[in-house]
């Protein structure tokens, strides 16, 4: 399946109800799953986390979701989602990362000309200058396409799991990476960006990782050892498979995750194929930095006004959570 099939899919996605676009992706999904996941190849050996214990905390994620929440839905330009972009670069600077907001103007479709800002966040290692780098979108979509009374479709969503979730989990990892500096064998950024919602139609979507990832020269790609992408991640009933694009693109990636969460035992990751998103990975498979996405896309209230705080629970996030923090200090 060509991108631009799945481009077109994923926009004409927006405008259907739930129901029936779930099981529109399930069958492409289903026509992709040929392409198992073969050649782990070069990666097949166990890695350890170098006696660092895991502390991630999924409390302290989901405290950051509501305090996301308490600021109302954050869409691009709005005054709401600059508060949590200064917010989230000051607390950033305070657990000692080097923060940049970078500002862009959006290029094509609705958000052209728009004024983005994605947060950057640098933590170098003194042994090792190569990036793992770790992302989440920070603004949530001005409206409602999904939800089933037609009357709320233009309202804006609290975006507690489609935004909240990906963010609070990065904020964590941030603050437990900070505490294990010294443990630290590996340069991290986190990144957070703007305009991945800015509206439905993949042509007015992922302003700022289609502007990162745009403007890496090949000596920067050359310092990146991966992208992993975090969006939807906080869902109570945690269902996370494979996505199908970044199994295509870059299978070692993603078999090596799903084989870090089997051995942290973690229930709500499955090993194996299910849907193909559209994220803002893309760009960064486009520009061949070995990408990933981890998302939950079994999520009933996607684009609804009910992705609300109480569909996301401290578990789903510590899961999550603890796999990137075992991904950032493996060896
Ligand atoms: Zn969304």
């Amino acid at each position: 399946m060509t991108a631009e099939v799945v481009k077109n899919l994923k926009s004409a996605v927006c405008f259907l109800m739930a129901a029936s676009c779930l099981s529109f992706i399930i069958s492409c999904a289903d026509a992709g799953e040929s392409g198992t996941p073969a050649d782990a190849g070069d990666k097949a050996e166990p890695s350890s986390t170098a006696e660092v214990a895991l502390e991630f905390s999924g409390a302290n994620a989901l405290t950051f979701v509501y305090e996301q929440l308490a600021m109302g839905p954050r869409t691009s330009k709005d005054a709401r989602q600059i508060k949590l972009r200064d917010r989230l670069a000051e607390k950033l600077k305070a657990l000692g990362f080097t923060v940049e907001i970078q500002p862009l103007a959006g290029t094509g479709g609705m958000g052209a000309g728009v004024n983005f800002y994605n947060v950057i966040a640098t933590l170098d290692s003194p042994v090792n200058t190569k990036y793992r780098i770790f992302g989440a979108h920070y603004d949530t979509i001005p409206i409602a396409p999904n939800d089933p009374d037609i009357s709320k479709r233009g309202t804006p969503i609290d975006g507690a799991n489609d935004g909240a979730s990906g963010v609070a989990v990065l904020m964590e990892l941030a603050r437990v990476v900070s505490a294990k500096k010294a443990a630290l064998k590996h340069s991290i950024k986190l990144i957070f960006f703007d305009g991945e919602d800015f509206y439905t139609g993949t042509d007015n979507m992922f302003y700022g990782s289609r502007y990162f990832a745009g403007k890496l020269s090949k000596a920067d790609i050359a310092t990146i050892e991966y992208f992993i992408l975090l969006d939807m991640i906080g869902d109570a009933d945690l269902n996370i498979y494979q996505d199908i694009n970044s199994l295509n693109a870059y299978p070692a990636l993603t078999t090596k995750i799903f084989a870090a969460a089997e051995r942290l035992g973690l229930k709500g990751f499955y090993a194996s194929p299910k849907y193909q998103i559209i994220d803002d990975h893309i760009p960064f498979i486009n520009a061949g930095v070995p990408s990933a996405v981890l998302i939950d896309f079994d999520f009933p209230y996607w684009h609804t006004i009910s992705d609300t705080g109480d569909k996301v629970s401290a578990a789903s996030l510590e899961q999550c959570g603890k796999l990137v923090e075992y991904l950032v200090f493996e060896n």
